[in-house]
């Protein structure tokens, strides 16, 4: 959905947009599991730069929620987790605050983000949102147990025989280790 600075111009732009897996490309960071729903409104903000400059500005308000698939990072397997935000922005026009050493804000606690041409795709702000609130690093449960980096094996599932073992392996690597020094 493109938000065009043109009709803005006549009136708000409410929206209610769903958008399936596979609409929005969000990279290799997680998989989008189920459909992208988002909802708000754009309005036309203008900001009066002396006595004849009109900066036209778009502000972009409103919510948008997505279950992504992710790997746990301990164990790797498959965690699906609801993720959303609430979003106030400001875009402002590309270059035109090139050079300007003071920007007049135009009295809202928005974030300010560029838009170039006549507008911007509602699907660019929605996915910048998305990637803004997915976690870096998603457990399956707080206490997992992850992978025994020496068989593999799942010790949420079951503990493996080198469990033991690596307590006192690594007292024997650290032993030799000392015995090398001392030599
Ligand atoms: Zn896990
Ligand atoms: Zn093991």
């Amino acid at each position: 959905m493109f938000l065009d600075i043109h009709d803005l111009d006549l009136h708000p732009v409410e929206f209610k947009e769903e958008f399936a897996p596979g609409t929005i490309d969000f990279g290799m960071d997680f998989e989008q599991s189920g459909p992208l729903r988002s909802e708000g409104r754009a309005d036309l903000v203008e900001e009066h730069h002396g006595k004849h400059n009109v900066v036209r500005d778009i502000r972009l308000q409103g919510e948008v929620s997505m279950r992504l698939g992710f790997s746990c990072a301990r164990c790797l397997e498959p965690v699906v987790q609801e993720v959303e935000a609430k979003f106030d922005l400001l875009y402002r026009p590309l270059g035109v605050d090139a050079g300007e050493a003071e920007r007049s804000i135009s009295g809202t606690e928005a974030e300010i983000s560029y838009y170039e041409g006549d507008g911007l795709l509602l699907e660019d702000a929605l996915r910048e949102q998305m990637l803004l609130a997915a976690p870096l690093k998603v457990l399956c449960r707080e206490d997992c147990k992850g992978l025994c980096p020496q068989c593999g094996k799942n010790w949420n599932a079951e503990p493996c025989d080198c469990t033991q073992q690596t307590g006192s392996q690594s007292w024997a690597a650290l032993k030799d280790l000392r015995d090398k020094l001392e030599h």
